[in-house]
């Protein structure tokens, strides 16, 4: 099947180019689409749309012809247009913006490797992309030609990842590494299966949609020989599968290379229940399994994209139980300030009692599951004991409190804070009076409890 010819997904603008070219991902590359006039050949563009494509100081705007083919020329809702042609909305401000919402730049040992998981890091290769998403969460560096990343700065993340031994997973990512010369990305795969902690590596790419002309049988003959290797695409709607970027799935996927899908939910795109089931079932029939599905970023430039996490959780109730498990991905909130990636889908526990769990299914049937009673927890613990030996500890977190290892978490102060007098405790609220926590004046010092608790006591009587 991968041999076969495929037509061409491509615009009257191109009709005339040889298909040698064509198929060429350096001419796809070559051959991008930036301003008001090289777009006007291709679409017909509304006021707002030329007005940002006027507009100084916007994130970089870069279109391949292969996926510029894809856009309805007379549609300003086709949602593979709003993914990249900008509109005047990316000028709109809005509360809670922000540049680093990920506070990546804060949680990276050396340049360009983000250190956030405990065993896996997230390795920014490039800052080059194919075609530029208007949403993208890491605009701050992305799209800018000059400041690319160094060759130094690679040999200090190389560096970092070997005397680093928890880290057992690294993710290539960007910009998209696709875009680097093929030398340097083999170079890059070859030094990191050089590491022996380093079990596998990933990529996250958006070339097999923008330009799946570069997933050629050379590039994954030579993906092939760092197995285990893995691969997440980046698809945000059905139009967006062509049968070039199916055979280029059907390619990699030969060549061994586990494929998920990542996608971002966004107004007016993809907000839909019935979308989305369109999206993740044309996915799987290519052998790709929807991974995540983010809620949008809170960057500048992206909130017009914006939904409510209502809208997530409505689509993940309209996904898990009425499609295929394999079809239905996590809905994933990354927190802004850069607590990670935290999963949020709907309510399926009911309710909870000892021996009981009380559970509903997709379609509203409640359910009692009895748990054993002479379930032995411990009957485990040899086998878990030398399992524990076995791995590199990790962050003990929430598992922590299940464990037993500790009772709390607590945020960072917050023993000073608790250790203040409540002078605006409820009992004693007088708005008037009220001063943040923690801090003391000279006429009114900071209480013990044991004064706090005199305090109230005496005010109550
Ligand atoms: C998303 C991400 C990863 C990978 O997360 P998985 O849930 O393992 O796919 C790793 N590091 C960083 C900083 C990330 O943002």
């Amino acid at each position: 099947m991968s041999n076969q010819p495929i037509t061409r997904t491509c615009a009257p603008k191109w009709y005339d180019v040889p298909d040698e070219k064509w198929n060429d991902w350096r001419w796809q590359l070559a051959h991008r689409l930036n301003s008001v006039e090289e777009l006007g050949e291709v679409i017909h563009l509304t006021d707002s749309e030329q007005q940002a494509l006027n507009t100084k100081g916007l994130f970089r705007v870069d279109i391949t012809p292969y996926f510029a083919s894809l856009i309805d020329p007379d549609d300003p809702h086709c949602p593979v247009r709003r993914q990249v042609i900008p509109t005047a909305r990316e000028l709109d401000k809005f509360e809670s913006m922000m540049e680093d919402s990920l506070a990546e730049d804060r949680h990276s040992p050396v340049p360009g490797l983000v250190h956030r998981y405990p065993d896996r890091v997230l390795f920014l290769v490039t800052t080059q992309c194919a075609s530029y998403c208007r949403y993208c969460t890491r605009s701050r560096i992305v799209g800018d030609s000059t400041a690319t990343f160094k060759r130094s700065e690679w040999d200090a993340a190389i560096d970092y990842l070997k005397r680093t031994p928890q880290v057992r997973d690294v993710l290539l990512s960007g910009g998209d590494p696709l875009t680097l010369a093929p030398k340097l990305l083999e170079e890059l795969l070859a030094r990191l299966r050089e590491i022996p902690h380093i079990e596998i590596i990933r990529i996250g790419s958006r070339v097999p949609v923008f330009m799946p002309q570069r997933i050629d049988q050379e590039f994954c003959d030579m993906v092939a020989k760092y197995h285990p290797f893995w691969m997440n695409i980046h698809v945000n709607h059905a139009r967006e599968i062509t049968p070039e970027l199916r055979a280029a799935c059907d390619r990699l996927t030969r060549a061994g290379m586990p494929l998920g899908n990542q996608s971002v939910l966004m107004a007016g795109i993809n907000d839909s229940v019935h979308i989305q089931r369109e999206l993740v079932h044309e996915l799987v029939k290519m052998r790709v399994r929807p991974y995540y599905l983010y809620q949008c970023d809170l960057v500048e430039g992206a909130g017009h994209f914006r939904t409510s996490v209502s809208k997530g959780i409505e689509i993940m109730e309209g996904l898990r139980g009425h499609t295929s498990g394999y079809a239905v991905p996590l809905y994933i909130v990354d927190a802004p300030g850069g607590g990670g990636k935290i999963p949020v889908m709907p309510n399926y526990v009911v309710s909870q009692a000892p021996g009981k769990i009380v559970l509903r299914n997709y379609e509203g049937f409640m359910t009692t599951y009895s748990e054993p009673a002479d379930y032995d927890a411990h009957a485990i613990d040899y086998l878990d004991a030398q399992a524990r030996k076995r791995l590199e500890p990790g962050q003990s977190g929430v598992l922590g409190l299940l464990e037993g290892e500790r009772m709390t978490i607590e945020p960072a102060g917050f023993s000073e804070t608790h250790l203040r007098g409540a002078e605006q405790h409820r009992l004693n609220a007088d708005p008037g009076k009220w001063q943040p926590l923690g801090i003391g004046t000279a006429d009114r010092p900071l209480l013990t409890d044991v004064q706090v608790a005199e305090k109230i006591n005496h005010e109550v009587e």
